[in-house]
């Protein structure tokens, strides 16, 4: 019995030196923070995206929404590949997050009028979140909280600012919202942790700006959240080459940038307030 809780505390201890070397670099300091996200639970993102990630070993969060498409198939019943391919990608370590049901974006972004947030009341909006919540928790039944991305980076519903309200219902533990090249988070104690920024990584976007990005969380310590879409294909695409050779810059500078899923990333900022 005395053996057995001395093999705990000291596999506690382990794992506390692991998290700690995780977040800081040789010297003590904490690294830069980067969270690599996925919007839209693309197939590129699937065939393209995911080995790579997991050839580095690094870990993703990607936000779904309807991904239980139409099956290609002429079985009856066929389970359409996408719930597979997306259990496994949790079971692999990557999270999964809620990205609503059917991506209501405004009207003016060329969204047809019946599926536009401009007609949506906020009641809508919270069953579509209900709803995805609980396709994710069958898809990664493990994870019990689930973070969020504003479809088309939008916050507003009936003209109101949703955010809280997801949050205050439970359904949501943080949010990201959009950005630019400049949105890294650099002041973690004010940080709105319902609208934390990111930044929208646009079409042929090169692996110089990418990594451009990185080091401006760098050089402050803070955390950059970059928002991808299509890779090597699809919308917003950037080339599965440059893709590859960033996550390559990132493995090779392991001591400066703790790469890890957004929930962690912020379950850590928000609570030891770091900065
Ligand atoms: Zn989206």
């Amino acid at each position: 019995m005395k053996k057995r809780s001395i093999l705990i505390h000291f596999l506690i201890f382990v794992s506390y030196l692991t998290a700690f070397s995780q977040q800081t670099t040789k010297d003590g300091l904490r690294k830069a923070i980067i969270c690599l996200t996925y919007d839209d639970g693309l197939e590129t993102q699937l065939s393209t995206a995911v080995p790579q990630l997991n050839d580095f070993n690094l870990k993703a969060t990607f936000f779904l929404n309807s991904i239980l498409g139409s099956s290609q198939s002429n079985k009856i019943g066929q389970t359409p590949e996408s719930v597979l391919a997306w259990t496994n990608v949790a079971l692999q370590g990557h999270e999964l997050a809620n990205h609503t049901l059917f991506h209501p974006c405004p009207e003016n972004l060329g969204w047809n009028k019946t599926l536009a947030i401009d007609n949506y009341t906020v009641d809508q909006i919270i069953k579509e979140i209900e709803i995805n919540n609980g396709m994710l928790s069958l898809l990664d039944p493990k994870r019990k909280s689930r973070s969020f991305a504003f479809p088309c980076n939008n916050i507003l519903v009936e003209g109101k600012d949703y955010s809280k309200i997801i949050k205050e219902k439970g359904l949501i533990t943080y949010a990201r919202a959009g950005g630019d090249e400049n949105s890294i988070i650099t002041n973690f104690q004010s940080l709105n942790t319902m609208q934390v920024p990111s930044w929208h990584v646009f079409t042929n976007t090169t692996l110089e700006q990418l990594i451009a990005f990185a080091e401006k969380a760098r050089q402050t310590k803070g955390m950059g959240v970059y928002q991808i879409h299509g890779v090597g294909g699809q919308v917003f695409e950037i080339s599965s080459e440059t893709h590859k050779a960033f996550l390559q810059y990132l493995k090779n500078h392991e001591d400066e940038y703790w790469v890890t899923t957004f929930s962690e990333a912020m379950n850590y900022i928000s609570k030891k307030n770091p900065l």
